[in-house]
């Protein structure tokens, strides 16, 4: 689009991080959700992968823990939860790119392997959660961290979530944070199916509903057959 990235609301830190990216014009959905986000108004996108929205839902987190006086505080301020490791693995990349000159700590939690360091990395003060439910539902049951200072909720690929099973563990994490109208939370989805919006009216705070088409469904390199 023609939106530049540096006139939205967006701090000089992450302008010079979105430099450093190459990212000068935002695409589709960062035009169409970032001014939401930005303002504080919940966003609930649907969009596939490809399309920019993991830079959408990462700048809208970022500006939003920039503007928070509540920096001091020892557990999360952000969480974000993809239903797959490769997932959580490409937004924390993302997310390292993004804020390069921001001070920020991460810890990326996913099944399967690490869990000592990961579970040593969760308790050491972090800023923002990047991960898989499961993992994240371990070691928060182990105390390792509470959810009470969630500020911004991120569910990436919501319709995924319900494919792989991962909805009772959604609404468990979600149950255990602030109300959805003290916090940013942002859905995103390649399919806004009745499960998906029914899950956003119930702890999102009144969502925009934010829709981009995809020119293709399908990736256009690969033959289907069935
Ligand atoms: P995503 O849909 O979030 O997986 O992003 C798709 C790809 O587009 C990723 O490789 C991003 O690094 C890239 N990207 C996201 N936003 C922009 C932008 N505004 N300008 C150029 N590339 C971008």
């Amino acid at each position: 689009t023609q939106t530049r990235f540096s006139n939205l609301e967006l701090s000089d830190h992450l302008l010079q991080g979105l430099h450093d990216a190459g990212f000068e014009q935002c695409s589709p959905i960062q035009d169409r959700a970032l001014p939401i986000a930005l303002r504080d108004r919940d966003v609930a996108g649907q969009a596939q992968t490809g399309t920019g929205k993991t830079a959408t839902f990462l700048l809208a987190a970022f500006q939003r823990l920039i503007n928070d006086d509540n920096e001091k505080v020892n557990n999360p301020r952000a969480i974000i939860i993809a239903p797959t490791r490769e997932l959580a693995i490409q937004i924390h990349k993302d997310a390292l790119t993004l804020s390069k000159y921001l001070n920020l700590k991460f810890a990326l939690i996913y099944g399967g392997t690490d869990y000592k360091v990961q579970l040593e990395k969760i308790k050491s003060n972090i800023d923002i959660v990047i991960g898989t439910p499961g993992r994240i539902i371990d070691f928060y049951k182990q105390k390792a961290f509470n959810l009470d200072n969630i500020q911004v909720m991120v569910l990436d690929e919501a319709d995924r979530m319900f494919d792989l099973g991962f909805i009772k563990d959604i609404r468990f994490l979600l149950h255990r944070m602030p109300e959805p109208k003290k916090r940013l939370n942002m859905l995103f989805s390649a399919t806004m199916s009745y499960k998906v919006t029914e899950l956003a009216y119930e702890h999102m705070n009144n969502p925009v509903m934010v829709r981009i088409e995809p020119d293709e469904v399908a990736a256009k390199s690969i033959t289907q057959s069935a």
